[in-house]
């Protein structure tokens, strides 16, 4: 029988900004700071879900948009929600179908009450709203739900920016409210603001009135570059509790989760490693490697002498090279499952690192050897 618990966030030691803590959820408890794998369509794609699994990974993500349209919110939960659907048993985090909708979906129109948008698969017609949108993350079973919000492109001007984030505080409230508390599960607040300083702080500040068991920094990894990014870091961590859970949506590449991870986020999603399995492209100790490159070919020695993947264990860049370039789907599978592996022996290296008190050298030294 499955335990009780309370949706909570532990903080277990610090380093300066950067936080070791622990998520409990319904299904079971987070290492923070963490890295949850993208499982867009109900899958990690390219990878068994017993892989993900034996990475380290302890949470992954789903996306509302991708789900809602297919194969639907409501067959999921019929068919006992997407913990049994996909058959992963830890916990699910859902993002809301607000950055999707206004990314991918083909006509919109945006108004108080929701969005209308037409599905990018057959162009049918959708509508959602905040109440959806926590409706759908509920049908599914999400351990911890999103807001819905309006993501502006970037850049953006002040004016745009400012519009978006006050719808986005409507719908904050409204998301809240729509949220049915229970045990172990939790919602978390989205800031918005783009790049501007005063409006991440009117954000972060109307969002922690409201209340809600975590927050995101949304609107960034949206082409504003490393720099950037890392400057509305340096202040817009600092604007949230210190005993929430931190989420930085959407990142990121390895020296971003250490240079985030430095500025004091928790939380981290993005499709870069499982994408780039599928393009060749392997994350490695010895920085980002192109297994299409010719050096390859007859090279014996593992992608990463260091890693314990299925990949590293059983096959040469020769090999994988060769795959790759016959195409063949295993290239995909190994190069995915390998980076997943990656990032997560990443994020165990960090969470050591915060624990021993070493987390500023080994950061230092990750940005000495291995900028991409
Ligand atoms: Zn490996």
């Amino acid at each position: 029988m499955q335990m009780i618990r309370d949706f909570s966030f532990k903080l277990k030691s610090t380093e300066k900004k950067a936080r070791r803590g622990e998520v409990t959820t319904a299904h079971g408890n987070i290492q923070t700071p963490a890295f949850m794998p993208v499982g867009t369509a109900a899958t990690v794609k390219a990878m068994k879900f017993s892989d993900v699994k034996n990475s380290g990974a302890e949470i992954i993500l789903g996306n509302t948009y991708h789900l809602m349209l297919r194969p639907t919110a409501e067959l999921i939960s019929d068919l006992g929600g997407l913990h049994k659907f996909m058959n992963w048993d830890k916990p699910i985090l859902t993002d809301s179908g607000g950055f999707q909708v206004m990314s991918l979906s083909k006509i919109r129109k945006i108004s108080d009450a929701g969005v209308e948008f037409s599905s990018h698969l057959d162009g049918s017609k959708h509508f959602v709203s905040p109440e959806r949108s926590i409706e759908i993350q509920h049908l599914l079973g999400s351990d911890i739900t999103m807001i819905f919000d309006e993501c502006v492109q970037f850049p953006a001007t002040f004016e745009q920016a400012k519009d978006a984030m006050d719808r986005s505080l409507l719908w904050a409230q409204r998301s809240k409210n729509a949220f049915k508390k229970r045990d172990g599960y939790g919602i978390f607040g989205i800031v918005q603001g783009s790049t501007f300083k005063d409006l991440r702080e009117i954000s972060a500040s109307k969002l922690i009135e409201i209340g809600f068991d975590g927050y995101a920094l949304g609107g960034l990894a949206v082409g504003e570059g490393q720099e950037e990014m890392f400057a509305v870091l340096d202040y817009a961590p600092d604007l949230l509790p210190q005993d929430k859970p931190r989420y930085l949506m959407g990142v990121g590449k390895p020296s971003d989760i250490v240079g985030a991870v430095l500025r004091g986020i928790d939380m981290f999603d993005c499709v870069m490693p499982t994408r780039s399995g599928r393009t060749g492209q392997a994350f490695t100790r010895l920085g980002a490697m192109n297994i299409r490159n010719a050096k390859y070919k007859t090279d014996e020695k593992p992608l990463d002498e260091k890693c314990k993947c299925y990949a590293c264990k059983n096959h040469s860049r020769a090999y994988l090279h060769h795959l790759d370039k016959a195409q063949e789907m295993l290239a995909p599978m190994l190069l995915s499952e390998h980076n997943i592996f990656y990032y997560q022996d990443l994020m165990k290296d960090i969470r050591t690192a915060i624990e021993e008190g070493k987390f500023e050298e080994f950061a230092r030294g990750f940005f000495a050897e291995k900028e991409e």
